[in-house]
């Protein structure tokens, strides 16, 4: 079975509102066995709304999703439109209008709203393509299941959390369930590698299909923030296939893999950091280091702060690095880094600590440290032991690429360090 995806709003297509639907439809299509042929972005014009559905029709995928153009103002026209495209007229669905009525009766108190305009949005948003399977309305705009031949058309709120619970609703429709009969149930399985060059996972692919048969077999590879992600699918008569080669992954790069189960470093850190404190003192990162650690609900139980000190002065005044530390070996050095960590965990009374420093450019680099180090320290005391790990790395790209990389790395050397294992040779070790 194939899928295509029609995302619709002027804004998204601007930019202005960055298109996290479509990514979010894609790993549901992708867990249910789906393929995923096309992600199209149209503005809200009828007739190039109208082109996008002909087009996924002319490429005969099975199902058409549409994002957007629900609501009730005259630029959401989706209804309409997809009404023309399947041939079915738009008629009124009187229970689905009390059903909105009802919806829209709580907030027409709250706010006094023109009773006269209420009803004609709501009988707007009640036009439903004959024959067509109105979904019950998360928000006030109600998603479609509408059949058109042997394809089916979900249409979908634009509102992510709306449309979210409306495709779940969608997949409770027989008509969906009919569609779904025929597909295939693919299996997928993420890895994750840190430190390791995408040539050297290319190499033992090569290797690897020597002994094992690719043919069942997808298999993606993608540098991402640093890490690199290999997704394999398989059909179900495949799986042991996929089963060997994730084992032989394992074997070779023992050292550098360390996700079989989807999670994130930012999860494993998370679990991992659970009854102990992290303090940060950060630099280059200015804060970003601090805000990844936060990103999940919960944080609050392990991360005690973080500081970023930028200047030297910072450094010193707020974290205790002394001055003649970083006169002497510099603001940008293992030294200071390990300075800096030292001086979080005391100031935050943590038992664990990252301290991180480097040099973000595009300036400011020299011969003997170039734009791209990045000085890291991770630090535990527990009790009267100490451990340590101390790095520096120089971090290709940009200097978004190099400030959000450092995270990256920082989160991987704390989860060495909370696991008792060492550093090994990322390869790109700077000359310290
Ligand atoms: P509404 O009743 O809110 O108008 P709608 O179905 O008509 O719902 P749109 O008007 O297309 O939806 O979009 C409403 C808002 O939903 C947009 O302004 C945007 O904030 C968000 N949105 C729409 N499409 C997307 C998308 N593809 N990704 C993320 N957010 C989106
Ligand atoms: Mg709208």
């Amino acid at each position: 079975m194939r899928a295509g995806i029609v995302v619709t709003g002027t804004e998204v297509l601007a930019g202005r509102v960055r298109d996290t639907n479509s990514p979010w439809l894609s790993e549901r299509l992708m867990a249910l066995g789906i393929e995923l042929s096309y992600v199209l972005t149209c503005g809200d014009r009828p007739s190039d709304l109208m082109k996008a559905l002909e087009f996924m029709r002319d490429e005969k995928v099975d199902l058409i999703v549409t994002s957007g153009g629900l609501g009730p103002t005259a630029d959401d026209l989706t209804a309409e439109v997809v009404g023309e495209f399947a041939g079915r007229e738009l008629v009124l669905d009187e229970a689905l209008e009390q059903r909105i009525a009802q919806i829209l009766e709580r907030f027409s108190r709250r706010w006094k709203l023109d009773q006269e305009a209420l009803r004609v949005a709501n009988r707007k948003q009640a036009m439903v393509p004959e024959g067509a399977v109105a979904l019950d309305p998360v928000g006030t705009a109600p998603g479609l299941v509408v059949p058109v031949g042997d394809q089916i058309v979900v249409v979908l709120p634009g509102p992510p959390r709306e449309l979210h619970e409306s495709w779940e609703r969608a997949l409770e429709t027989e008509l969906f369930q009919q569609a779904l009969g025929g597909t295939t149930d693919y299996r997928q399985r993420m890895l994750r590698l840190f430190g390791i060059p995408e040539s050297e996972i290319a190499e033992t692919l090569r290797v690897v299909e020597q002994e094992v048969d690719f043919s069942g077999l997808e298999i993606t590879t993608c540098l991402r923030r640093g890490e690199l992600e290999v997704v394999i699918r398989s059909d179900p008569e495949s799986d042991a296939a996929a089963l060997s080669l994730v084992d032989r992954i394992s074997e070779r790069h023992s050292n550098t893999l360390f996700s079989t189960d989807g999670s994130t470093i930012d999860e494993q850190v998370a679990a991992l950091l659970k009854d102990r404190r992290v303090g940060v003192g950060e630099s280059c990162s200015a804060g970003l280091l601090s805000a990844r650690l936060t990103e999940r609900p919960g944080s609050s139980d392990y991360f005690a702060g973080g500081v970023v000190a930028y200047s030297n002065e910072a450094k010193t005044e707020l974290l205790g690095v002394p001055a003649e530390l970083i006169e002497r070996h510099g603001a940008v050095s293992e030294q200071v880094a390990v300075a800096l960590a030292r001086g979080a965990i005391e100031r935050f009374d943590a038992d664990v600590a990252i301290g991180l420093t480097g040099i973000a450019g595009p300036d400011g680099g020299s011969e003997e440290k170039p734009v791209g180090r990045v000085c890291f320290c991770v630090l535990s005391i527990e009790g009267s032991e100490e451990r340590e790990l101390v790095r520096a790395l120089d971090l290709p790209g940009s200097r978004p690429d190099v400030r959000d990389r450092s995270t990256t790395v920082a989160l991987h050397l704390l989860r060495r360090l909370l696991l008792g294992e060492g550093v090994p040779d990322w390869g790109t070790r700077a000359r310290a």
